[in-house]
């Protein structure tokens, strides 16, 4: 064979599998990864899918880079280490930020994400779990509050020693802007699945609704079924990632920012659905802090979220505008379920 014809044969390869790639047969393109501490899983419809979950992924990564608090280059990391400095963020770290303190007004400091220092020192971030002392809990305390960060559309300013993360709201947040992407390029069918964040995009390809399985917060399996479209339902649970104490006490990772402690409200799960993922993931963990009374009250005065709240005595709660897409699993009848109605 000559020289020539070997490159030529080459790219007639080349071009016939890519030809292949990117012909739709109708078929689902997923794509699976670990990022920001979690399995991520999107899946698309439609003949731009590997293309445009090609750039999903790339956005996840760009966006870990920016808030991991880990990395060293990282804009939460600079803000976090600045010694009182101010420090000019990103777009995405600036909307991250604003759209966490908007919410931390709302909810009277249920979220907070100056809460970093004492979930770290409770073990959440390495894995190294122990109980603090209340005397470390209330030092830390001291420079828990979101109010004191200096934040003025571009730059962010902290007080030396405080330090914030994105936990409670980035990964929402981060679904925000993959579906951006996905519709952006022509997706009108997408189910993702970030660590347990489930967002959707349109409707399944041949027009019915998702089926959400809702996870029990008492066992492994499912006590409910949502059907849904175009929204995200974003669940916050005690079960989720939490040790039991040399005391027999079980300590989990959502923690009340006015003690430093798990937050105790009375409640073991809350789901949050509603058409922005950022909203569900930072109300998820918030509402689980207030508790069920205070959780209606914020429900009442909006519309732009519903919520299926369970108590730790096996109660659902839910509220109307989800009523007729939520299905209890017979196997869990013995949950007694209640409306709340506006
Ligand atoms: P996950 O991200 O584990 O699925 P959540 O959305 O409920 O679950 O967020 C819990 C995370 O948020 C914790 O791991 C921690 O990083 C952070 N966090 C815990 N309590 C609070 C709080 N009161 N305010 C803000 N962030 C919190
Ligand atoms: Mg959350």
């Amino acid at each position: 064979m000559s020289e020539k014809i070997i490159p030529l044969l080459l790219a007639g390869i080349i071009f016939l599998t890519s030809c292949n790639k990117t012909a739709y047969n109708g078929e689902p393109r997923n794509k699976s990864f670990f990022a920001m501490d979690t399995y991520m899983s999107i899946t698309a419809y439609g003949k731009n899918a590997e293309k445009a979950l090609n750039r999903a992924e790339e956005k996840v990564s760009e966006l870990e880079n920016l808030w991991s608090v880990t990395r060293e280059n990282s804009e939460i990391y600079r803000i976090n280490h600045s010694n009182g400095e101010s420090v000019h963020v990103s777009p995405e770290t600036a909307e991250l930020i604003d759209f966490s303190l908007e919410i931390s007004e709302i909810t009277g400091g249920a979220l907070d994400c100056s809460i970093y220092p004492v979930l770290t020192e409770w073990g959440f971030t390495t894995g190294d779990y122990k109980i603090p002392t209340d005397e470390r809990l209330s030092e830390l305390l001291d420079y828990t509050n979101y109010r004191k960060i200096n934040f003025n559309g571009e730059s962010v300013q902290i007080p030396e020693n405080m330090q914030i993360d994105s936990g409670a709201v980035g990964k929402g947040y981060t679904g925000d802007l993959i579906t951006e992407i996905l519709e952006k390029n022509g997706i009108e069918s997408a189910l993702l699945d970030l660590g347990g964040n489930i967002q959707t995009v349109g409707k399944k390809p041949d027009g019915t609704e998702w089926k959400i399985g809702l996870r029990s917060p008492f066992d492994e399996g499912n006590f409910a079924t949502l059907e849904i479209s175009d929204c995200a339902v974003i669940t916050s649970g005690g079960y989720e990632r939490y040790f039991t104490g040399e005391d027999g006490e079980t300590y989990w990772h959502i923690l009340d920012p006015k003690t430093g402690k798990p937050a105790h409200s009375g409640l073991v799960s809350v789901t949050v659905i509603g058409g922005e993922g950022r909203l569900c993931d930072a109300l998820s963990t918030s509402l689980f802090v207030m508790g069920i009374e205070k959780a209606t009250e914020l429900w009442k005065t909006r519309s732009d979220f519903e919520m299926i709240a369970v108590t730790d005595d096996g109660k659902i709660y839910l509220t109307a505008g989800i009523e007729d897409k939520f299905s209890l699993n017979q196997l869990y009848g013995n949950l007694h379920t209640e409306v709340i109605y506006r």
